[in-house]
C-alpha cells in the first residue's frame, strides 16, 4: 500500500516572524542573523537572494554584497513562540506527525485520501496556519519523505505542490543535483567531477556505480534520486529526549557537591545535543530523597543547545526543587522536544567568542572525549558522561584515541 507523506516548511522562518513583529519589513531585503562583524546570516528573504547571499554566510559579506538590506539580531525565544503555535495547530489536524526542525514537519497522511483527499486536507491545514499566524508556509505532498521535502522547495515561497504516484522519477529528473537532500557542498563537486549535473542522469547510472564512487552515501544518494525512500514519520516528537542521572552510594546533602553534579550533567547533554544538531526546547530536574520521595521540574525555554543558557535554568529549578532539608539519593536532568537544528540559534548576540569556544571545546571533546573539558565547578563530577552519541547509537570515535 501507497503512504501519503506530507511535508511542511515555514518560508524564511525567522525573517517571516520579524515581518509579522513589524510589517514595515514586508517587501523589503531582510538579513537576520548576528550583527557583529564575525556574525553569521541564519535567515534571509528571498528579496536578498538574487544578491547571491545565502544563509551561513558570514554578515559582514551579506551586508557588502546588498547594503540596502535591513538586519536585524534574530531572538530564540521569539522564534521557539511561533514555532510551537505551529506545532499546536498541526497536532488538531493531525496526530501522526514529526517536527523535524524549528520550522519543518513531516506528516503522515496515508488512508486519508478514501475519506477527506489528502491534498485538500492539506490545503486546508496550510491556510489554516497562514490565516492564524500571518506566517507564509510551504508543502509538498508525495509517496514519501525525500520526493515531499523537494516538492517544498520547488514550490517556494509560500506554496503547495503535489506529486502524484508514479511520477517522482519524472519529478526529480531534470532537477539538478544539489536538490537531493543531503547532497552538500563537497558532495555536489564529487557529481560534478564526474560529470553529473542533473538528477536524472544519475537515475540512468547502475547504483554500484554510484557506492563505488561515494560508498555508502552513494546508495542512498541514488535511491533519492529515484524517488525511493522508506523513512518513516517518528511521532510524539515531544518524547524524544536524552536524560542522565546518578544514584548516589551513600545519600548526602552537600549542595555544593550536588550543584557540580548538575552542572556537570547539564554540560554534558548539551554536548551531546550539539553534536547531534538537535535543540531542546524542554527541560527537566528531577530529586529523589532518601525517603524515596521523587519530585521532579519541567520548564519550557526556547530551543537552545547552549551551556550557558542551559546551567543557570538547571541550577534554578534545583534551588525551588530542593526543599526538604533531607539527603538526597539520586538527582538526574532530561532534555526533551528535542528537534534538528544548528546551537548558532542562540548566539544571534555579539558573541562570537561564545561560539568560538564552544566549537573549540567541542573540537577537543571529538577528539579525546566528552569529559576531557569540563566546568571548574564541575571538576568533582569526572563520572558524569555518556560513551555513545545518543542520536545514532554510534560509540564515539574518541574510545578508540583513549586507550592510547
Ligand atoms: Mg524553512
Amino acid at each position: 500500500m501507497n503512504k501519503t507523506i506530507l511535508h511542511l516548511d515555514l518560508d524564511t522562518f525567522f525573517v517571516s516572524v520579524e515581518r509579522q513583529i513589524d510589517s514595515r519589513l514586508k517587501g523589503k531585503p531582510v538579513l537576520v542573523g548576528g550583527l557583529s562583524d564575525r556574525g553569521v546570516v541564519a535567515a534571509c528573504s528571498y528579496e536578498t537572494r538574487g544578491y547571491g547571499i545565502h544563509s551561513g554566510m558570514p554578515m559582514k559579506m551579506a551586508r557588502e554584497l546588498c547594503p540596502e538590506a535591513v538586519t536585524i539580531k534574530g531572538n530564540a525565544g521569539t522564534y521557539s513562540k511561533h514555532s510551537d503555535l505551529v506545532t499546536e495547530i498541526i497536532k488538531e489536524y493531525v496526530p501522526l506527525f514529526e517536527k523535524s526542525s524549528i520550522d519543518e514537519f513531516y506528516a503522515d497522511l496515508s488512508g486519508m485520501d478514501r475519506f477527506f483527499g489528502s491534498y485538500k486536507y492539506a490545503s486546508e491545514l496550510r491556510r489554516k496556519i497562514i490565516n492564524e499566524t500571518g506566517l507564509p508556509i510551504s508543502f509538498g505532498l508525495s509517496v514519501n519523505k525525500v520526493v515531499s521535502k523537494v516538492a517544498t522547495n520547488e514550490a517556494k515561497p509560500n506554496n503547495q505542490l503535489k506529486i502524484d504516484y508514479g511520477l517522482e522519477k519524472t519529478f526529480l529528473a531534470p532537477l539538478s543535483i544539489k536538490k537531493i537532500p543531503m547532497v552538500g557542498d563537497k558532495t555536489y563537486q564529487t557529481l560534478r567531477n564526474l560529470g553529473l549535473r542533473k538528477v536524472g542522469t544519475v537515475q540512468e547510472m547502475p547504483m554500484d556505480v554510484m557506492q563505488r564512487v561515494l560508498g555508502k552515501n552513494g546508495t542512498v544518494i541514488w535511491k533519492r534520486a529515484n524517488g525511493i525512500d522508506n523513512t518513516p514519520v517518528t511521532p510524539f516528537w515531544e518524547r524524544k529526549s536524552i536524560s542522565t542521572e546518578r544514584t548516589f552510594d551513600k545519600d548526602t546533602i552537600d549542595v555544593v557537591k550536588l550543584k557540580g553534579i548538575l552542572i556537570a550533567m547539564t554540560e554534558n547533554l548539551a554536548y551531546q545535543l550539539r553534536r547531534g544538531e538537535k535543540l531542546t526546547a524542554c527541560i527537566m530536574v528531577k530529586i529523589r530523597y532518601s525517603d524515596f520521595n521523587t519530585y521532579s521540574k519541567q520548564l519550557r525555554i526556547p530551543y537552545t543547545s547552549a551551556d550557558h543558557i542551559l546551567i543557570p535554568k538547571i541550577l534554578e529549578m534545583f534551588k525551588i526543587l530542593y526543599n526538604r532539608r533531607l539527603l538526597v539519593r539520586l538527582i538526574g536532568v532530561r532534555f526533551s522536544h528535542l528537534v534538528s537544528g544548528n546551537y548558532q540559534i542562540d548566539l544571534f548576540d555579539d558573541t562570537e567568542e561564545a561560539l568560538n569556544l564552544y566549537q573549540a571545546l567541542d573540537a577537543i571533546r571529538n577528539r579525546y572525549g566528552d569529559k576531557s573539558v569540563i566546568r571548574a565547578s564541575a571538576m568533582g563530577s569526572k563520572t558524569i558522561g555518556r560513551m555513545h552519541n545518543p542520536f545514532n547509537g554510534q560509540p564515539p570515535i574518541v574510545l578508540a584515541h583513549r586507550k592510547q
